[in-house]
C-alpha cells in the first residue's frame, strides 16, 4: 500500500504548489523510492480540455488520452513518470460521476449527498492505483478555505483516517510576506492558514514557506510553535533562478529529509542526486544563445505553450547553448511579409492551436522559413500550416485551406486539404466521431504509433522507424494530396501504421523543415530532452554560426 503525501496550499493561489509536488516526488526517486503524482482540482470544469489557455495555460494530454492540467507536465518533466487519466480529477468530472450513478440508479434510491457520496468518488480516486507504488503524491488545487475544495479536504481528512496510522501526511505550501517598512517576514497569514486547516481536521506534517528574504531561525521556531510542527519541518522556499533547480534547493533546505522523517522511515536512504546535479550543470554552463521564434495566437500568456517552452530549454540543454524563444503574433503579418519580424531569428516554431485566427500569418511563418532555409518545426496545427503552405505555393493549389476554418465561418471557401477526421483506429477500437459533438474530450487524443520512413531525416533524429507520440486535435492533412505534393518536395515521412494518416512531412533539400502532427513537447524531460527538440535547437546553432 502506497504512503500518501497531501500538498494543500495557503495565503495566497500561484505559490507553486505543482513545483514543490513535482521536485518532493523527484527527491523521493532519487532516494530510490517509486512515486505517482497526482492532482485534484476544485474547479466544476469536468476537464481542463474546453477552457481557455488564456485563463487556464496550456492542457496536458496523457498517453491514455486524458486532457489535463499543466501541472501534470511538471510532474512527468521532474519524475519521467507517465501521466494517467487516473492522476487528475476536477470536482466537476467526481459531481458528474456521481449524478451519472444516481441516473443510472447505482444508490439504490438513496439520498445523495456531498458526505458520504461526493466523498467517496473522492477517496476512491485517490486509491487506485495505491499497490503499485511507494509514495502516492496529491496535489489540491486552489487555497484551503475555497468553497469548491471542500468536499476533497473533506475526503482527504477522511482517507487519512481510514488507513492505517503513518500512512499519510499533510504538506501546506504558504507565503511569509515581507513588511519593508519594518523590515519583517510576516508569519500571521502562515498562522491563519494553518488554524483554516486545522478547522477542518487537518493538520500539517510538513510546511514549505515561500519568501523572498532569508528566514531567521528565529521566525521558523515561531512558525513551528505556533503552526504545531516540528521546527525542522518547516522549510523555507525562496525564488530560484530556474524551475530545475528546485529539488536540489528543497533537498538543501531539508524537505526529502522532512517529509521521511513524517513517516518515520530512519534510516532514510541515501539520496543520489546525480541527475540534477547534471541537469543544473547544463543549465548553467551553457554556450552562446539561439533565438527562436514561435509564431502562435496565444502570446500574451506563456503558460499556454508551457510544454513548448520547456522542451526548447531541454533542447538547449542537449546542446549546451541557451535557448531565447520569442513569442511572435501570427497576426502582425497576416497580410504581409514577415521578413522585418523574423529576420535574426535562427529557427521559425510553429505551435499547436486551434480557429481561423492568426492562421494566415502562420503560413507565412511557414513559407518564409522554407524559403530562407530556416529550420521550421511545426506542431500540429504548425504541421497542417506548413502542408496549406506547400500545397499553395508549391502545388498551386490557390485556395488549399483547412476545413476546420470553413466549419466556423459556415462557409466552403477552402479546398479542404486539411479535412475533419471522423473515424479512425486507436489500438483494435474504431472511434467514430462526427461535426455536432459535443467540444469536450472529442478529438484525436492520446498516444499513437508512427512509422518513419528509413531514409528520412525524422528517422535520423530519432535514430529509428517506429515511435509513438501524443496527439490532440480533430483535423488530418489528407493522404490524397500527398503524390501531389511529394512531386513538389514536401515528402510523407511518418504515417500512421496503416498508412492512411500522414503523421510527419518534411521538406526535402531543406535543411531542416518538419511538421509533426502530434505533440513531442509533452514528452520531453531536462534529463531525457526530446530528440525532435534537441535536434532542431541543434540546427538553430548551425544557422547562428552562419550569421
Ligand atoms: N486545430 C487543429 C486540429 O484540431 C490543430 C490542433 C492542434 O494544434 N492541437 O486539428
Amino acid at each position: 500500500m502506497a504512503r500518501y503525501v497531501f500538498i494543500t496550499g495557503g495565503v495566497v493561489s500561484s505559490l507553486g504548489k505543482g513545483l514543490a509536488s513535482a521536485a518532493l516526488g523527484a527527491l523521493l526517486q532519487a532516494r530510490g523510492f517509486t512515486v505517482r503524482l497526482r492532482k485534484l482540482d476544485p474547479y466544476l470544469n469536468v476537464d481542463p480540455g474546453t477552457m481557455s489557455p488564456f485563463e487556464h495555460g496550456e492542457v496536458f494530454v496523457t498517453d491514455d488520452g486524458a486532457e489535463t492540467d499543466l501541472d501534470l507536465g511538471h510532474y512527468e518533466r521532474f519524475t519521467g513518470v507517465p501521466a494517467r487519466k487516473t492522476d487528475s480529477v476536477s470536482s466537476g468530472r467526481i459531481y458528474s460521476n456521481v449524478l451519472e450513478k444516481e441516473r443510472r440508479g447505482d444508490y439504490l434510491g438513496k439520498t445523495i449527498q456531498v458526505v458520504p457520496h461526493v466523498t467517496n468518488e473522492i477517496k476512491d480516486f485517490l486509491a487506485v492505483g495505491d499497490d503499485e507504488v511507494d509514495f502516492m503524491l496529491c496535489e489540491i488545487g486552489g487555497t484551503v478555505g475555497d468553497i469548491e475544495g471542500l468536499p476533497f479536504f473533506e475526503a482527504i481528512r477522511q482517507f487519512i483516517h481510514e488507513r492505517p496510522r503513518g500512512q499519510c501526511i499533510l504538506m501546506h505550501l504558504t507565503l511569509l510576506p515581507y513588511l519593508a517598512a519594518s523590515g519583517e517576514l510576516k508569519t500571521k497569514p502562515t498562522q491563519h492558514s494553518v488554524k483554516e486547516l486545522q478547522s477542518i481536521g487537518l493538520a500539517p506534517d510538513v510546511l514549505v514557506c515561500r519568501s523572498e528574504h532569508p528566514i531567521p531561525e528565529k521566525e521558523r521556531a515561531k512558525i513551528a510553535l505556533f503552526c504545531n510542527v516540528r521546527p525542522d519541518a518547516v522549510i523555507p522556499a525562496y525564488d530560484l533562478k530556474t524551475i530545475y533547480e528546485a529539488p536540489l534547493a528543497y533537498h538543501r533546505e531539508g524537505l526529502d529529509q522532512a517529509v521521511l522523517d513524517a513517516f518515520g522511515i530512519t534510516p532514510a536512504p541515501r539520496p543520489n542526486l546525480t541527475r540534477w546535479e547534471d541537469v543544473m550543470d547544463r543549465l548553467t554552463h551553457a554556450e552562446g544563445q539561439v533565438r527562436v521564434a514561435i509564431v502562435g495566437k496565444y502570446t500574451q500568456l506563456e503558460d499556454a505553450y508551457k510544454s513548448i517552452a520547456e522542451a526548447l530549454t531541454h533542447g538547449g540543454m542537449a546542446n549546451r547553448v541557451r535557448v531565447k524563444a520569442e513569442w511572435i503574433d501570427a497576426e502582425l503579418f497576416e497580410t504581409g511579409d514577415p521578413t522585418a519580424v523574423l529576420e535574426g531569428f535562427h529557427a521559425i516554431l510553429v505551435p499547436g492551436g486551434f480557429g481561423e485566427r492568426g492562421t494566415e500569418g502562420k503560413i507565412r511563418a511557414a513559407q518564409w522559413a522554407r524559403e530562407r532555409k530556416i529550420p521550421y518545426l511545426g506542431i500540429c496545427l504548425g504541421m497542417q500550416m506548413a502542408v496549406i503552405e506547400a500545397a499553395r505555393n508549391l502545388a498551386g493549389i490557390k485556395n488549399a485551406g483547412s476545413e476546420e476554418f470553413d466549419h466556423e465561418a459556415g462557409a466552403k471557401r477552402f479546398e479542404p486539404v486539411v479535412y475533419h477526421l471522423k473515424e479512425w483506429v486507436q489500438g483494435n477500437y474504431k472511434v467514430q466521431r462526427s461535426v455536432g459533438d459535443d467540444k469536450g474530450g472529442t478529438m484525436r487524443l492520446g498516444a499513437y504509433d508512427a512509422a518513419l520512413k528509413a531514409d528520412s531525416l525524422v528517422a535520423q533524429v530519432y535514430g529509428a522507424t517506429a515511435i509513438e507520440e501524443r496527439h490532440r486535435h480533430r483535423y488530418e492533412v489528407d493522404i490524397r494530396y500527398r503524390e501531389q505534393l511529394e512531386e513538389k518536395g514536401l515528402c510523407f515521412s511518418g504515417m500512421s501504421p496503416d498508412g492512411r494518416l500522414p503523421e510527419i512531412v518534411e521538406h526535402k533539400g531543406h535543411p531542416w523543415f518538419i511538421g509533426v502532427q502530434f505533440h513531442p513537447e509533452l514528452k520531453s524531460k531536462p534529463f531525457k530532452p526530446h530528440p525532435l527538440f534537441a535536434d532542431f535547437v541543434r540546427a538553430a546553432v548551425e544557422v547562428s554560426r552562419l550569421v
